[in-house]
């Protein structure tokens, strides 16, 4: 990619007026007059022309001072010449000679020449001012009066001379006091007309009027454009013209010049065109002044503020292109503008005979360009400093690594990020060769990847590489990175070196593969999750078929999860989550696959299965390594688990049926019996149905009166007295006969049933309790039971105290059982109305203890008042140590908090006396009664209510 060009702008307009001040002062200064003049040398040479025919000089030269002796001459000498040019028919004499001083000879020679002259009547005679001096004192010499009679005109001879010496500069007008005289080719022309007068060329003196009388004034200044070198017009030596065979026809109506050339009389004058050592005659200076006058060939001297205006031209227009143009361009507009200036002068001079002196304006030109572009390279360099901080700011900032390589592959630079990347600083790594520092390689064939990348030190087009590298950093660290190498050329195309780029991509690549990875499987345990097991399931099903094999979909819930999750608190149960995904694992089976849908929901797949009684085997392995105790965070957790089994083809074909057939079969452990499996059969479908029904049922069976209430006694075995009942709910359908209300409640339990079947069973137990308090069988205790939903009602406690109301029984008769299960789930609630129940008189009895999971210093903080040992526990006390150990060390850490023990399901003597030896308070069982009616109850009370299997002679 190549760059925009930067362009400085700078400040043009400044920079402009400074160079115009720095013009207006060269032009005015006239410093730099010389350099000038030298040009203008040059143009009138190249500008000279041929010498006209008609200007003939007619010179004192060496070979006239041979012939007529010493100079000066006598004046008759002079006036025999005019009478030679009078024959001869010249247009014009100018007789350059100063006859300033009558004729050394005898006076009547300079009447004799001015005879002559007068005859000719066409002769210029010259006036000088002899000290050459613009303004100066007046030191003027003229002819002898008698002479300048007779002459047709006086003409001036004044030149100037430049600060160089030469004579370039002429003044059409001069005089004393005024410039009331021609110069003396302009006095010859006028001879012929007087035309020339009315337009005469040259730069006016706005000094010439009003002058002193005294002083000596200029006018019509202009410069001379000299024909050629001396010797350049005609010429023919003053002898020749005196002699015998001299023809004066060749004189005709030529202007003639008589005047000194010869060296040794010193009347010279140095000019442009006259060379180092020979100086131009004055008399062929004024003949090229004729030249050039008749040829309207004078040269007009630009004024100082023409020049100016002109310059200024010539300097703005490049300032004004400068910030418009990269650097290069400047130094070509700068030569076209000094160009511009020589040409523009050379093209005056040639055409309108106007000078314009250019070196004033190409100095600033060139102070301009010198200028721009020493400010351009200041300001190149401070924004190359500002680029180059820049660059290392965003090189500080990014983060990708970058390096740069010289020309030889040694390093030179690192940013911070690629000193983190490799372990190297750049003091370290800065001259080593870049696989010394880093080692990058091909991620799947390991391949070494810097010879690559130094490929591009050698490369001659501008090139990149871009590979996906493993790094391996100083300090043997492996990360995944994006590297990309660039050539570094300059602007000659040089290949100087490579800079190459590492974006560390570890994190995200580690992040990309966790989100691919966790889109498939389960983030706690990281066991595959349902979108994986249904595309196992379907691949293991494709295979069963192809092979006529099985497929089992076990699906595993974990029993009481949710109390589980209460105790451990969220972590805790995260990580029993993991421990019992690591133990489903270890069940180690070919062709299984462990995964989790959710909660504690898991589905093993087995494949390549046939006989059933290896599925029931590694079902029963599953509950095995879940019964052995967990321990999390210094907790012992036991743990059990209902596993639902289904079979591929016979139990569904499609993969979401496999699934929710096993859940089916799962649910149905859970309801019945919990710890166990069982598979999938076509009648659980009508167990689902029966569910539904017998929930319609249910509703009708409150309305039509159908439920019954049972009372079970409790004994105090200390006297073997009964003190009290349990309220044991009964269903006698019209339609299913006797339903069990384990197998009811929790149906009524799943449905908003159980509230208003709750409100009946406590409305009937209180007042059966009243009725029997009203019958004399006093301090008996009510036990009825609460189901967790009616607990959580919100204004519970003022239900009961409405029935208590209602049925006048009061407080202390009424025993509420709640489960361990229930208040452990809701502990804040729990709390609340157990105190506020206790509050008003009542007792509490936690139901079912021990098949939770809370230890009983743990319900320390609930203010209950009996414990009720679940069956399950009672049943084998008789047989299994362990069982009765736990029985003991429940009682004995009961009393020691105040706490009653009831023992439920005691069936045999055995039990019985065992749970009299370890000091149990109460029993209740089949051994001392069944469940039995109202009727029933009120019969056994009247009988005494005391308990034969209690009294000693029964118990052994
Ligand atoms: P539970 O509260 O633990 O009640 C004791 C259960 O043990 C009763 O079963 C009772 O008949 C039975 N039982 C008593 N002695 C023995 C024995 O020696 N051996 C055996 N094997 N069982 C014995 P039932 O009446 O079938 O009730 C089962 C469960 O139903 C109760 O367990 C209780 O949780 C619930 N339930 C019963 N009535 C109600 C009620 O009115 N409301 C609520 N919410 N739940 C009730
Ligand atoms: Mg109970
Ligand atoms: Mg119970």
């Amino acid at each position: 990619m190549k760059n925009e060009p930067v362009i400085y702008r700078g400040r043009p307009v400044f920079f402009s007026l400074f160079l115009l001040a720095v013009c207006l002062l060269l032009t005015s200064s006239q410093a730099l007059r010389r350099w000038d003049f030298t040009l203008y040398d040059l143009f009138s040479r190249v500008l000279q022309r041929p010498a006209a025919e008609d200007i003939i000089l007619v010179a004192i030269d060496e070979h006239s001072l041979a012939v007529e002796g010493r100079w000066p001459w006598s004046r008759r000498l002079h006036a025999e010449l005019i009478d030679r040019l009078s024959r001869g028919g010249a247009k014009a004499v100018g007789l350059d000679i100063l006859f300033a001083e009558p004729s050394p000879d005898s006076p009547e020679d300079d009447a004799f020449l001015a005879d002559a002259i007068r005859r000719n009547g066409r002769v210029v005679l010259p006036l000088v001012n002899e000290n050459a001096q613009a303004g100066g004192p007046l030191k003027l010499t003229r002819p002898l009066p008698v002479l300048a009679e007779a002459a047709a005109g006086l003409g001036h001879v004044d030149v100037e001379l430049d600060e160089d010496g030469l004579v370039r500069h002429a003044f059409l007008k001069a005089g004393p006091g005024s410039a009331d005289y021609s110069a003396f080719s302009l006095e010859m022309l006028t001879l012929g007309s007087l035309d020339i007068l009315e337009n005469i060329p040259g730069l006016r003196n706005p000094g010439s009027v009003a002058s002193s009388p005294e002083s000596w004034i200029r006018d019509y200044e202009i410069l001379i454009p000299f024909a050629g070198p001396p010797g350049h017009f005609r010429r023919i030596s003053y002898a020749d013209v005196l002699a015998p065979s001299f023809d004066p026809a060749v004189v005709n109506n030529a202007y003639v010049f008589v005047g000194v050339t010869a060296l040794g009389l010193g009347d010279g004058l140095p000019t442009p065109v006259s060379g180092n050592s020979v100086s131009m005659p004055g008399v062929e200076l004024n003949a090229t002044l004729l030249d050039v006058l008749r040829n309207k060939l004078a040269v007009l001297p630009m004024t100082i503020l023409m020049q100016f205006v002109v310059g200024g031209v010539l300097i703005l227009l490049p300032c004004f292109l400068y910030p418009r143009l990269r650097a290069g361009s400047s130094l070509g507009v700068a030569a076209v503008f000094l160009l511009l200036s020589l040409s523009l002068s050379f093209l005056l001079l040639r055409f309108l005979h106007l000078w314009y002196p250019p070196i004033a304006a190409m100095v600033t030109i060139i102070l301009g360009y010198l200028l721009w572009t020493w400010r351009r390279l200041k300001w190149t360099v401070n924004e190359l400093a500002r680029e180059k901080h820049q660059a290392l700011v965003t090189l500080h900032s990014i983060g990708d690594g970058v390096l740069s390589l010289d020309g030889s592959g040694r390093i030179r630079y690192m940013n911070p990020m690629a000193e983190s990347l490799t372990g190297w600083t750049t003091g370290e790594a800065s001259g080593r060769p870049l696989g010394q520092v880093v080692r990058l390689e091909d991620e799947r064939q390991g391949r070494d990847l810097t010879p690559v990348i130094e490929q591009c030190l050698r490369e001659v087009q501008p090139s990149t590489v871009q590979v996906d590298a493993l790094l391996t950093n100083r300090d043997g660290r492996n990360l995944t990175v994006h590297a990309s190498a660039g050539s570094i050329h300059d602007e000659q195309g040089r290949n100087m070196g490579v800079v190459l780029g590492i974006s560390d991509l570890t994190e995200t690549r580690f992040m990309a593969e966790q989100l691919a990875f966790y889109t498939t499987h389960d983030a706690l345990t990281g066991l595959p999750n349902r979108t994986l097991l249904k595309d196992r399931l379907e691949q293991a099903m494709a295979r069963a078929g192809r092979n006529s094999r099985r497929v089992a979909v076990f699906y595993v819930d974990l029993d009481y999860f949710k109390k589980a999750n209460d105790i451990l608190g969220h972590s805790g149960a995260d990580q029993l989550l993991r421990e019992t995904a690591s133990r489903l694992q270890a069940v180690e089976q070919e062709g299984m696959t462990v995964t989790r849908l959710g909660a504690d929901e898991f589905v093993v797949l087995l494949e390549d299965v046939d006989e059933t009684s290896g599925i029931e085997q590694v079902a029963r392995e599953m509950l095995a390594v879940l019964q052995d105790p967990f321990f999390i965070e210094q907790q012992k957790v036991q743990l059990t688990a209902s596993i639902g089994v289904s079979l591929f083809p016979e139990d569904g074909q499609q993969v979401e049926q496999l699934i929710r057939h096993a859940d089916i079969a799962m649910n149905q452990v859970k309801e019945s019996r919990r710890n166990d499996f069982q598979f999938f059969s076509d009648e659980m479908h009508d167990w689902i149905r029966e569910r539904l029904d017998l929930e319609k049922q249910l509703q009708q069976a409150l309305e039509n009166d159908e439920l019954v209430l049972y009372y079970q006694p409790q004994i105090r075995l200390s006297d073997g007295r009964l003190i009290g009942v349990e309220a044991l709910l009964r269903w006698e359908s019209s339609e299913r006969g006797f339903v069990s209300p384990a197998r009811f409640i929790p149906i009524a339990e799943e449905s908003d049933l159980i509230l208003s079947i709750g409100k009946w069973v406590l409305e009937k137990a209180c007042r059966q309790a009243k009725a029997w308090e009203e019958a004399g069988f006093e301090s008996m205790t009510m036990a009825v039971n609460i189901s967790p939903k009616q607990f959580l009602q919100k204004n519970y406690l003022e239900l009961i105290v409405r029935i208590l109301e209602e049925t006048g029984l009061s407080a202390r008769f009424l025993e509420l059982e709640i489960t361990e299960n229930t208040i452990i789930q809701h502990l804040e609630h729990s709390s609340e109305f157990i105190k506020g129940f206790r509050a008003l008189g009542g007792t509490i009895s936690i139901d079912d203890f021990g098949t939770g999971y809370s230890s009983l210093s743990y319900l320390k903080q609930f203010p209950v008042d009996h414990l009720k040992i679940d069956r399950f526990f009672v049943r084998d006390i008789a047989v299994a140590p362990e069982d009765a150990a736990i029985t003991k060390a429940v009682i004995t850490m009961a009393h020691g908090m105040n706490l009653s023990v009831v023992a439920e399901g005691v069936e045999t003597q055995a039990q019985l006396s065992l749970l009299q030896d370890q000091d149990c308070d109460k029993v209740q069982g089949y051994l001392l009664a069944h469940p039995m009616t109202a009727e029933a109850m009120t019969a056994l009370l009247e009988k005494g209510g005391v308990c034969a299997a209690c009294s000693g002679d029964q118990a052994g």
